[in-house]
């Protein structure tokens, strides 16, 4: 289906006034083709759009929305919040709050700063593992996506431990010189790349899960070695828990690992729909940040107090009854799950379904579901493009890219999902007969 009147209408107007009349590029839709639909309000598991039309959400704001949309307790809190001022600039109670949920959860975080996005907090936890190490060199992954910092865009260059090119215009290629792109699920690539350059890397930073290019599962033992090797060379290693942070769990993917990273990344649901992102790790690292050390770094709504209640509030609920929701969202999860591969295995899709958590990825391709970036196919993009658009047909509204995953969040259900699974297997029907 394609976007309702209004919504069109409204497209026309925002493409005259911003860059393909959004402010973030996949918003926008040319992977899947037509219009994007404008949101009105979002309620639960629904959102309506601008033509009032009501569909079940899978995108949750790209991550942030584990409660659903304008959960009671978040909405309060920050309602109660915006009442006492909107911004501070200076310390505020709701910043000390957020830490102690964060640093009570995980272990390896003593001490914690918050920024305002996920890029901003990949892109100072780089610049700490700089100033801490005194070496330039960062080592991260093809199929990883760590926000838009000018040195994270950067693509594989010509040999293993060589360095990057730009995989942006306007990123100078000396940005990208310091910058190695490895392949993922490859302990020999990594060896190879540590044998040579050990001693002038930094840091090392790998997705928690990678969720930015399909879901691609990581071996434990992988990411132990990469753990290995890192600590061999005076390395430190960065996970970005911007999407599995508080989301597979209170412990994010270190805990699913048995990895302890030396910095690590927060971001989307962290904020619980707000603008909050947040790096971490020893407090002997945290402590060369300024103004106590010589790693500068500083933000004007940084800890602003209504986005650190909307995160106080999340966690809140999220960490209650000894994390009962992330027991609901494995069960909502895992019946997902379940529903899309019957429905792949009756319409005789041999393709197969990724799950980590509330985080899920339909690989349509043949095979073991990929590892690696490289081994996604990309022809799988047009079958997805079919599927987004019966999908949204009948009610259902999934990330406008075959590359992005589907979240479930706690309002979610098993009439919902049912629903879904059902709107599936019609959808594949008509894909099937062509
Ligand atoms: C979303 C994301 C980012 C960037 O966060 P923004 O808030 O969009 O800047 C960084 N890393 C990962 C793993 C992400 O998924």
């Amino acid at each position: 289906m394609s976007a309702g009147p209004r919504s069109r209408e409204l497209y026309s107007r925002a493409c005259q006034l911003m860059p393909a009349g959004v402010n973030s590029p996949v918003r926008a839709f040319r992977s899947v083709g037509g219009d994007p639909l404008f949101y009105a309000s979002g309620d639960g598991s629904h959102f309506t759009d601008a033509d009032g039309r009501r569909f079940v959400d899978y995108v949750g704001s790209w991550g942030p929305l584990i409660l659903g949309h304008a959960h009671p307790d978040v909405v309060e809190a920050v309602t109660a919040a915006v009442r006492k001022g909107l911004s501070y600039g200076a310390p505020c109670e709701h910043e000390i709050e957020l830490a102690e949920l964060m640093i009570g959860a995980v272990p390896h975080l003593e001490m914690v700063r918050f920024v305002s996005s996920g890029t901003e907090a990949v892109m100072s936890a780089i610049r700490l593992a700089r100033g801490v190490t005194g070496r330039d060199d960062v080592v991260k992954f093809t199929g990883c996506y760590h926000g838009h910092a000018d040195h994270l865009l950067v693509a594989a260059g010509s040999g293993l431990a060589t360095f990057g090119t730009p995989s942006s215009a306007g990123v100078p290629a000396s940005f990208a010189e310091h910058t190695i792109v490895a392949p993922l699920d490859d302990e020999a690539a990594l060896e190879e790349i540590f044998d040579k350059r050990g001693s002038s890397i930094a840091a090392v930073i790998i997705e928690g899960i990678p969720a930015n290019s399909g879901l691609l599962l990581q071996r434990q033992e992988y990411v132990r070695r990469l753990r290995e090797l890192c600590d061999d060379h005076g390395a430190l290693l960065i996970l970005d828990e911007v999407i599995t942070g508080f989301r597979i769990g209170a412990g994010g993917a270190a805990e699913r690992y048995g990895v302890v990273p030396d910095l690590a990344t927060y971001g989307k649901v962290i904020g619980g729909g707000m603008p909050v992102g947040a790096y971490g790790g020893r407090r002997e690292l945290m402590q060369q940040l300024a103004p106590l050390g010589a790693v500068y770094q500083a933000g004007t709504l940084s800890g602003n107090p209504v986005a650190m209640a909307a995160g106080v509030a999340t966690l809140r609920r999220l960490l209650a009854e000894g994390g009962a929701a992330y027991a609901r969202l494995e069960e909502l999860g895992s019946l997902l799950q379940q529903g899309i591969r019957a429905a792949f295995e009756d319409a005789g899709f041999p393709w197969s379904v990724v799950r980590a958590g509330s985080i899920l990825w339909m690989s349509l391709q043949e095979g073991e579901p990929p590892r690696r970036f490289e081994d996604i196919r990309h022809e799988a993009a047009e079958t997805y493009a079919r599927l987004h658009s019966g999908l949204l047909d009948r009610g259902v509204y999934l990330a406008p890219s075959a590359y992005e995953v589907a979240f479930v969040s706690t309002a979610h259900d098993e009439k919902v999902i049912g629903d879904t699974v059902e709107a599936l297997a019609a959808t594949l029907g008509e894909v099937s007969r062509g």
